[in-house]
């Protein structure tokens, strides 16, 4: 579906150089050394670690495999509970299901599509070893309601960040709220290397565990820092370090920050704008900020009335050569949710809004033109 390359289509997601990246590529490959832990890594690590403030940056393999470092890091168990929004990404969950964690899902609120706070409280049992909130289309979530909550039960929070990397609740960036966060740089977030991802490690105490997780399980990264005198098998772990050539890409990506940042705000705004009376007088809805949010830009979407009409829009915008797309179907009703017990009614707010969400094109590349013709075509959507 993704990248049709037919001329005058608008894909709903293009990857897209931003600067140097091909430059930082030849420059890592000259340098002979593509394999982890490279220039490029070091520099993204020092990037992040100072553009956000945390502590301990580690690039990943995906947002995916950030999780499950912070799954392994927390020593989660067979039985141990793990709350998270029933309205997110398989990765959220199933990364502490692999480790075997029973799932609890908790509805979302109807306005921002995060987990409402309101119900988390109920959720918490002596089991509960984690709750994994998301900042869904890089939009806080009361992060202050949910880290007393959390806090007072003596619970972790793991965020995961895929959506909001340099959003803010409060002023505070996403991701340097919990213990832990993660992060993606796949092809359809803000910046990316394909496939890549970032765990945010928030807790100190943590870091040199997690450099050992991320390396097989040995103690590989105090051994080239010269801080033991052999390199060996000193616990649990995997392969979770990416090859500096996606790092040299990234890096090429994050240094064009403001100038991408700049055009997905403006992106937003323009679709805003564009489709606010429409979106009034139909009785669709827009994305909701809270005044005291300050959104990452990852996406624009439209709430239609019923699943029918989202459908109907769909179909009639691809008729005009443009890709809008739908996305998470409700967790507890998948083929594995079921298997946990999830039953249709259980999560109202979730299983109402994916019927009736709608994503428009949104990336770095998409021009004035192109988003134009979007807004018109659904301005010619009539019902
Ligand atoms: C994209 C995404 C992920 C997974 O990211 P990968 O880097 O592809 O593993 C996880 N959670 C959310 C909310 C996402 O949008």
């Amino acid at each position: 579906m993704m990248n049709e390359e037919k001329p005058g289509f608008i894909d709903f997601n293009r990857p897209v150089i931003a600067g140097k990246e091909m430059e930082y590529i030849a420059d890592a490959v000259a340098a002979g050394k593509i394999s982890g832990d490279g220039v490029y890594t070091r520099k993204v690590h020092a990037y992040l670690e100072q553009a956000l403030g945390v502590p301990r940056v580690l690039l990943t393999t995906s947002c995916t495999h950030a999780l499950e470092m912070s799954a392994i890091l927390m020593d989660i168990q067979a039985g141990d509970e793990v709350i998270v929004p029933d309205f997110t990404f398989v990765s959220t969950i199933n990364a502490f299901v692999l480790r075997g964690a029973q799932p609890v899902f908790i509805d979302v609120r109807p306005d921002t599509l995060n987990l409402d706070e309101a119900q988390l409280e109920d959720k918490i049992t002596p089991r509960t070893k984690a709750i994994v909130p998301v900042h869904y289309a890089g939009v806080g979530c009361e992060m202050d309601s949910i880290m007393e909550i959390a806090q007072r039960q003596h619970v972790a929070v793991v965020e995961d960040n895929a959506h909001g990397l340099f959003g803010r609740y409060r002023q505070r960036y996403l991701g340097t709220f919990g213990v832990m966060a993660s992060q993606s740089f796949h092809e359809t977030k803000n910046f990316s290397s394909g496939e890549g991802g970032a765990l945010l490690i928030n807790d100190p105490d943590l870091v040199e565990r997690a450099e050992i997780i991320r390396e097989k399980g040995t103690n590989r990264s105090r051994f080239f820092r010269g801080q033991v005198d052999k390199y060996t098998w000193v616990d649990v772990g995997s392969s979770y370090l990416p090859s500096d050539i996606l790092a040299a890409y990234l890096y090429g990506q994050l240094e064009e920050r403001s100038r991408i940042q700049a055009h997905r705000k403006n992106l937003w705004k323009t679709y805003k704008t564009g489709l606010e009376s429409w979106a009034f007088a139909h009785e669709v809805r827009l994305p909701f900020i809270p005044e005291h949010v300050e959104q990452a830009y990852h996406m624009f979407y439209l709430l239609l009335p019923t699943l029918e009409l989202r459908q109907s829009l769909i179909a009639h915008l691809r008729q005009r050569e443009i890709q809008a797309v739908f996305h998470y179907l409700p967790l507890h009703l998948s083929e594995m949710g079921q298997k946990f017990g999830g039953l249709p009614g259980d999560f109202p707010v979730t299983e109402n809004v994916s019927d009736r969400l709608l994503r428009l094109p949104f990336h770095n590349a998409l021009c004035e033109a192109d988003q134009e013709r979007v807004i018109e075509a659904i301005l010619e959507f009539d019902f």
